[in-house]
């Protein structure tokens, strides 16, 4: 049994610093198809003795502010299409942002399964941020730490029941 997960959220708040922690260097390979931009990166994920694909939305980062909503939307869509459940992921030290909010939007109206996930949750500076995040109408943050490798435990346990679902 096993499930794809994909990592989704604005450019900074730490999508690709939790997809190396899930994944270490077991990245999948990729066929390179001339010319095609590859902002969906793909690779094994581990966590416990749970075992998943996971998928990093990495194409955002080199968006102008002017296209980064339309890739946003086009990113994430695909992301989603590609997957059975999603890491939504905020920032817990910077708060909720109107980018944060356009997100959540699309993935409450798409109706797919999401976990709010606060990173950057080390020390106290994440906790206002952590408050916040409930406005996001996506049910209980968790407090996570990508770098520090905090909360992991908790998403384990909240990750497990889709092993046994998927
Ligand atoms: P992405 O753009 O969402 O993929 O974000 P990155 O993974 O590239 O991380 C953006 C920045 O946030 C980097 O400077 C990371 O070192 C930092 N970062 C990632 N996770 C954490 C965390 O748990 N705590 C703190 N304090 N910084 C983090
Ligand atoms: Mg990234």
């Amino acid at each position: 049994m096993s499930f794809t997960l994909a990592i989704i959220g604005r450019p900074n708040v730490g999508k690709s610093t939790l997809f190396n922690r899930l994944v270490g260097k077991r990245l999948a390979l990729v066929d390179d198809q001339p010319g095609v931009t590859r902002d969906l990166r793909e690779g094994e994920g581990r966590l416990g003795d749970l075992r998943f694909t996971v998928v990093d939305t990495a194409g955002l980062e080199d968006a102008t502010d002017d296209s980064l909503p339309a890739r946003m939307r086009r990113l994430t869509e695909r992301a989603v299409a590609e997957s059975d459940l999603c890491l939504f992921v905020i920032d817990a030290r910077s708060g909720i942002t109107p980018v944060d909010r356009i997100f959540a939007e699309i993935l409450r109206k798409r109706g797919t399964e999401v976990i709010l996930v606060a990173n950057k949750s080390e020390g106290r500076a994440g906790e206002a941020g952590l408050y916040e995040a409930f406005e996001l109408g996506l049910g209980e943050p968790l407090a996570i730490s990508a770098e520090h490798g905090e909360g992991m435990g908790d998403l384990y346990a909240t990750l497990e029941p889709y092993a046994e679902r998927f």
